[in-house]
């Protein structure tokens, strides 16, 4: 970018009510139903298959022309998968037309597995053995369906997870706590 291009998005940046017709962009910027459909494609790099959508880990989408603002809860603090994610937001949203710029928040927002949609905690079941602790409920057997998960190590593949064994079938399920 020229440095004269560059000041002047620079510029941009700081003034975020200046006059839209600055911006010399050929395609209208996106609604946010649109970017919340592009950010279906994105998905949680520990759950392949499972959207951000779906992990209930936007908390909201804003548009001003042109710049996209994702507000993103994360998970669980500390997962090393957070920066990948934010990356593949940006790539993702950077690549609908009209879209200047894109910044990833990190939303103040607690997640709890009650966030999780129906379609994110089949695949889980089905896909990863992942079982989803709901607060007063014990964990299901993501296999056989029997509530008889015994915790076999308090910390799993990562702090948010543990290693459970079902005393029904003996399937190996980690459980993803509330
Ligand atoms: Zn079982």
């Amino acid at each position: 970018m020229a440095r004269a291009a560059r000041e002047r998005s620079e510029q941009e940046r700081e003034s975020p009510h200046h006059d839209a017709t600055g911006l010399h962009l050929s395609a209208l910027p996106p609604s946010e139903a649109d970017v919340i459909d592009v950010l279906r494609g994105v998905d949680d790099p520990e759950y392949p298959g499972v959207s951000v959508v779906d992990m209930g880990m936007i908390a909201g989408v804003a548009v001003r022309d042109g710049q996209v603002t994702v507000d993103l809860i994360t998970t669980f603090s500390g997962c090393p998968a957070l920066e990948v994610i934010s990356s593949d937001i940006v790539a993702a949203v950077a690549a609908l037309p009209g879209v200047a710029d894109v910044a990833v928040r990190r939303s103040a927002e607690d997640w709890d597995t009650s966030r999780l949609s129906e379609q994110a905690r089949a695949v889980m079941a089905a896909d990863f053995t992942v079982a989803v602790a709901v607060p007063g409920r014990p964990a299901e057997c993501p296999r056989c369906g029997a509530a008889a998960l015994v915790e076999q190590s308090p910390f799993g593949p990562a702090r948010c997870r543990a290693v459970h064994r079902c005393g029904a079938c003996s399937e190996v399920v980690e459980v993803l706590r509330a």
